[in-house]
């Protein structure tokens, strides 16, 4: 990465839903239960404009992403990001699987524009974020 240049690259962002949520958009809806989610994204310009903007509360709805992270009742624990080419938001939602076997797909979840044919590009991990998950994916990241 060039010094002052603003790095693509692609994002995890981890959710705790304290509460179930159930949430619309455009003909479809989720019944989320309570727990620990991880979303993928990537940024094609300005990674970390687009990764301070998902962990602002107040916005206009743009993305699935902005459903949860604008209700109270939503944390956001955790977030890993890499401006590696290789990587794309689908291989991290593959990579997350691979080191977090219980990781379940939301349908339809972020993926509108998905390329590769995820089920969703949110992952439920749990109730809890599992202990060793963040130092398997840095380890990779
Ligand atoms: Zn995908």
């Amino acid at each position: 990465m060039k010094r002052g240049r603003i790095p693509c690259g692609v994002y995890l962002i981890f959710l705790e839903l304290r509460l179930a949520e159930h949430i619309r958009s455009t003909g479809r809806e989720w019944r989320l239960p309570p727990g620990v989610y991880a979303y993928a994204g990537s940024a094609r310009t300005a990674l970390f404009p687009r990764i301070l903007r998902h962990l602002k509360f107040v916005k206009k709805i743009h993305w699935h992403l902005d459903l949860l992270t604008t209700r109270p009742t939503v944390g956001v624990p955790l977030v890993l990001c890499t401006s590696r080419p290789e990587l794309t938001e689908c291989r991290l939602i593959r990579l997350v699987r691979e080191h977090c076997p219980a990781a379940v797909p939301v349908a339809g979840f972020g993926n509108s524009d998905c390329p590769t044919g995820c089920p969703g590009h949110l992952l439920r991990l749990g109730s809890e974020l599992p202990a060793t998950l963040p130092e398997r994916l840095l380890a990779v990241l």
